[in-house]
C-alpha cells in the first residue's frame, strides 16, 4: 500500500477553478457538524485503493448505462467552518461489483471549492459479495492527516464495517440518485 505524499496529495488545489454546479441543497447533509459532533469516522482502506488518480468530478464512463449518482456535501471542522480546497480522493466497484485495478475507472480525486463543498459525477456501485454497497473515500485538509472512510447508502442491507454515521442522505430523482453526506474533519 503506497500513500501518497503530503505534497503530491495536496499539489495543484490552489490552481483549481470549482466548478460551481448545483448541489443538492435540498438534501439535509449527514451529519451535522455542531458543538456536539463528532469526527467523520475513519474506516479500513481495503485492498482496491490505487494512488495516484486523475483529477475529475465525474466518474461516469462514456456511454455506461449503469444508473447515476451525483454525491455533493461539503468538509467542514467540527465547529462547522468550511474545509476550503480539501481533497477528496474516491473510489468504487462498478455496476457489477468490480474494482477495476489495473486502470481508473470509477477512481479519482477532487477538491472542495472555498466553501469546503464537493460534488461527484458518478454511478451507483453494485453491491459485492460479502459487503454492503459502498464508497471509498480518502479525505484530507491541507496539510492534515488524512482521513480513510468508507459511505454506505439507506435501506440497503449492513455489514459489519457499516456505520450510521456514515451513511449518505440519498433520494431519487427520475435515473439519478442524489446523495448528500458531510464529512467532519481535524482542521
Ligand atoms: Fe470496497
Amino acid at each position: 500500500m503506497k500513500f501518497h505524499t503530503r505534497r503530491r496529495f495536496i499539489g495543484a488545489a490552489a490552481a483549481l477553478p470549482f466548478a460551481g454546479a448545483a448541489f443538492a441543497q435540498d438534501l439535509a447533509l449527514t451529519p451535522a457538524c455542531g458543538p456536539q459532533a463528532a469526527l467523520t469516522p475513519r474506516q479500513t482502506e481495503g485492498p482496491y485503493y490505487t494512488p495516484d488518480t486523475p483529477q475529475r468530478a465525474s466518474l461516469v464512463e462514456p456511454g455506461s448505462k449503469a444508473g447515476r449518482l451525483t454525491l455533493s456535501g461539503r468538509v467542514v471542522s467540527r465547529s462547522c467552518r468550511p474545509v476550503a480546497r480539501a481533497l477528496l480522493d474516491f473510489w468504487h466497484c462498478d455496476d457489477r461489483g468490480e474494482y477495476d485495478n489495473v486502470g481508473f475507472r470509477y477512481r479519482g480525486h477532487l477538491y472542495a471549492d472555498a466553501e469546503g463543498r464537493f460534488r461527484l459525477e458518478t454511478i451507483f456501485p453494485a453491491i459485492y459479495p460479502g459487503r454492503a454497497r459502498h464508497i471509498h473515500v480518502k479525505v484530507q485538509a491541507p496539510g492534515r492527516r488524512i482521513l480513510t472512510t468508507q459511505l454506505y447508502f439507506p435501506g440497503d442491507a449492513r455489514d459489519g464495517l457499516w456505520r450510521p454515521e456514515l451513511v449518505v442522505a440519498m433520494e431519487r430523482r427520475a435515473a439519478t440518485r442524489l446523495a448528500a453526506f458531510q464529512f467532519i474533519v481535524d482542521a
